[in-house]
């Protein structure tokens, strides 16, 4: 039996989700996205594919080209959260996808509800870089970066997007590096 995978959306954002595929685990980087069944799941758990649209159907070349994004996504997404501006050639790389695998939006009425949605195009590999460049070009293209923060936690390198009335979110999880941290304090005080 395969292994269950454990994706988190805690990012406030899928592109911010889609940036904390990689994180530490102990201490040692790891990639969530570590084969291209992976990166199959991950976009029918992201709710960007449906599975009939993508299951079975990527290959290692295009997990390639979806961590070049990813990595392109992570560089922008970390110069925002520092106020600084992004590189144009992480900006092009996006922009690059997006001309790559051209993709077909169709506006639809149902149940009263307007909505833009991606039509795929039975190309899986193009649908699937199509869908990520989307999401991270749009995602940019709205977020506000002062609500774009990087975890608090001591060894995290997880991001997330504030979304909260107040705006004074720190963690990626209250209940691992929120925790981590608050018991952390506690234990030096008590040295103090
Ligand atoms: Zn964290």
């Amino acid at each position: 039996m395969k292994p269950k995978r454990h994706f988190s959306f805690i990012g406030g954002a899928t592109a911010i989700d889609f940036v904390n595929t990689e994180g530490l685990r102990d201490g040692k980087p790891i990639d969530l996205l570590d084969g291209p069944e992976a990166l199959e799941e991950w976009l029918i758990a992201a709710d960007l594919l449906a599975p009939r649209d993508v299951r079975g159907r990527l290959d290692a070349r295009t997990l390639d080209a979806v961590r070049t994004l990813r990595a392109a996504l992570r560089r922008i997404v970390t110069a925002m959260s520092e106020d600084k501006p992004p590189r144009r050639q992480d900006v092009g790389a996006i922009d690059a996808e997006l001309a790559r695998a051209p993709g077909a939006l169709a506006l639809t009425l149902a149940d009263g509800k307007l909505a833009a949605s991606f039509q795929p195009r039975g190309d899986a590999a193009k649908d699937a870089r199509f869908v990520l460049a989307r999401m991270a070009a749009t995602f940019l293209a709205e977020a506000n970066p002062q609500r774009l923060h990087l975890c608090g936690g001591a060894r995290c390198i997880r991001f997330f997007y504030d979304t909260s009335k107040s705006g004074t979110r720190r963690w990626c999880t209250m209940s691992g590096c929120g925790n981590r941290e608050k018991s952390a304090k506690h234990r030096a005080a008590r040295r103090a």
